[in-house]
């Protein structure tokens, strides 16, 4: 089967900048595919050439078989996009602007199915202006699917909504999935990938730096569990000078660990200094932990104390 997209050697320059710097990824279909990388690591860059907004420099791009600058007429009928920061005109409700969307692309969606999709049945007919920030973004979804794509671009679906509406959004691109349609990511919330994403690229200075499932990235460039001990910061100064790669962290401190049997000699350390610990707890890295150490920006805060080169290889 034909990837969704395939990216070979794309490059992007602006002037003497290569903002997107030669990268390799692809999406499969019917997967959600999570680009993650940090401010100016070159992600709208990348999007908005996968969608036909943006003429590359160099390297290949297809999207559903489309050379998207060339063949954008043939594409835009099989995607949907979502910008990121969707914004709508005040006054037109949900089952308007689905209405309107629907006569710019010539098709004839089922506009109450489509608004429950996306969890707006009750918003049908309130102004755009009166709906919560959750409410629009799910507006921007809604409308991005009036035309039944096959794959659906969502730029950061959920920036700025509370908890609650960031998991009403995450059904809506679990159901997506569901549908079979495959899902072109973009979220600065790693947790967020972490969950959703079957396959996740981190792009960083315009290169790509780790492609793979969340778990195979946390395993393949994770360091060693961690524990946490809440108790006396000054837990920190004790077990650096011991060996330990010691971080502080709110109420207490957080110990690298580079096996079990460290573990418990920790435990043995905390127990012996005198000094006050209520309880521990030992978690693996998150998607976060790798994320923030690919992209270079872990190490400050990092005690390295004892020579140890912060706890081992990845
Ligand atoms: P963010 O997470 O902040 O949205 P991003 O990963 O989407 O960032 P891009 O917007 O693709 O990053 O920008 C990548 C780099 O290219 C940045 O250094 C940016 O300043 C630069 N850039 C983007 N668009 C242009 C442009 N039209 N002209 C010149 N430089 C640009």
């Amino acid at each position: 089967m034909v990837d969704s997209v395939e990216v070979s050697g794309l490059v992007k320059s602006y002037g003497p900048l290569r903002a997107v710097d030669g990268i390799d990824f692809s999406v499969r279909p019917g997967e959600v595919f999570s680009f993650l990388g940090p401010n100016g690591a070159g992600k709208t860059t990348t999007v908005e050439i996968l969608e036909g907004l943006r003429k590359r420099s160099g390297g290949d791009v297809r999207v559903l078989g489309l050379d998207p600058w060339h063949e954008l007429d043939r594409l835009r009928t099989r995607i949907g996009v979502t910008p990121q920061d969707f914004h709508f005109f005040p006054k037109l409700t949900p089952r308007e602007a689905i209405q309107l969307y629907a006569r710019l692309f010539d098709v004839r969606p089922d506009v109450a199915e489509l608004l429950a999709h996306v969890e707006l049945a009750d918003k049908a007919d309130d102004h755009y202006d009166v709906l919560s920030g959750g409410q629009r973004q799910k507006l921007g979804v809604a409308l991005a699917l009036v035309n039944d794509p096959e794959l659906c671009f969502l730029d950061e679906p959920t920036t700025g909504l509370d908890p609650r509406a960031r998991r009403s959004i995450w059904e809506v691109i679990r159901r997506l999935r569901s549908e079979g349609r495959t899902v072109f990511l973009t979220t600065h919330y790693l947790d967020e990938a972490e969950q959703l994403a079957d396959r996740i690229s981190i792009i960083n200075l315009g290169k790509i730096v780790a492609t793979g499932r969340p778990d195979e990235i946390i395993t393949r460039y994770g360091r060693h569990d961690r524990l946490r001990i809440v108790g006396d910061p000054g837990l920190a100064g004790h077990l650096g000078p011991l060996g330990f790669t010691v971080q502080e962290v709110p109420n207490g401190v957080e110990i690298e660990l580079g096996s079990k049997a460290e573990a418990l000699r920790a435990l043995e350390a905390v127990s012996a200094s005198g000094l006050r610990w209520d309880s521990f707890s030992t978690r693996r890295e998150t998607l976060e932990d790798v994320f923030l150490r690919l992209v270079g920006r872990i190490d400050e805060g990092m005690l390295r104390i004892g020579g140890r080169e912060n706890g081992g290889a990845p």
